[in-house]
């Protein structure tokens, strides 16, 4: 009895330390040459970085991703997931990187370790065409659509829990599109540049975005910047990422790959 209370002791420690170190799987190069396969979580819903186009997974991580596949001699396995996820997934190791347009946060850093930015954005606020641009304060009291465990998310979500949007209703979307075709229900979307625009772009005219800013002009939120996700302790993936981001920059392919992107999408 002594015995198999001490051992479910033994396992409930182990538990709670797995549960607190976040269960983390570093993958070596090894493990993936092992495998053959890079596999890279995205959600297909962020042009201009990743987006279906002609019944393709297509966009800018994923030429990057297909290149570290490339470096590292493996296939590229890209799925489609809710944004929401893909930290998680990084996280347990059911992906071996988050390719996803994720901004580099302080509390994603807790569970993940990324890789050097690769591109910057900022928050824009997107409103049916008839209406003005709002700022932050004009947004008190209205509804708001974000793409649900985004940046925008937590923005809005703080200025509702910090008084800022007092009375404000925050829904999230899948998508930043799925919030976009909500406009007729609520009143605005706040989501990525780019993303934003590729959206108005699509719009035939009904939308229009622009950066939110707060009444005395200043933004609504810092600059962020963008960083591909692996499983924290991963030096030897995170080096070869590293290698082929910084390569990328260096020669503007990165920059040259957002426009093609851009003028594909929508
Ligand atoms: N950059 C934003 C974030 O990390 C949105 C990313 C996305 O929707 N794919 O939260």
């Amino acid at each position: 009895m002594k015995k198999i209370v001490s051992l479910l002791l033994i396992c409930v420690t182990l538990l709670t330390v797995l549960m607190f170190t976040g269960c983390g799987k570093v993958y070596t190069v090894e493990d993936i040459k092992k495998e053959g396969k890079l596999v890279v979580y995205t959600e297909a819903g962020f042009a201009p970085y990743e987006f279906i186009y002609d019944n393709k997974l297509v966009g800018v991580d994923v030429d990057v991703m297909t290149k570290v596949a490339e470096k590292l001699g493996v296939e590229l396995d890209i799925h489609d997931v809710n944004f929401d996820t893909i930290v998680g997934a990084v996280q347990s190791g059911k992906a071996m990187v988050g390719a996803a347009g994720i901004t580099i946060t302080e509390d994603r850093k807790k569970s993940v370790d990324f890789s050097h930015p690769y591109t910057k954005t900022e928050q824009y606020v997107i409103v049916k065409a008839d209406k003005d641009i709002p700022t932050v304060e004009d947004l008190k009291g209205k509804n708001i659509g974000v793409q649900q465990g985004t940046t925008s998310d937590i923005l809005v979500d703080n200025l509702i829990k910090d008084g800022t949007l007092d009375g404000t209703t925050l829904t999230g979307y899948n998508t930043p599109a799925l919030a976009a075709a909500a406009l007729d229900k609520i009143d605005a979307v706040v989501t990525d540049k780019l993303t934003a625009q590729i959206i108005v772009k699509g719009s035939n005219d009904s939308l229009k975005t622009d950066k939110l800013l707060k009444a005395d002009g200043n933004v609504a939120a810092e600059p962020e910047a963008y960083g591909y996700a692996v499983a924290k302790g991963s030096e030897e993936l995170l080096a070869v990422i590293n290698e082929v981001v910084d390569e990328m920059i260096a020669s503007g392919e990165i920059s040259a790959l957002e426009e093609k992107y851009n003028d594909m999408a929508n």
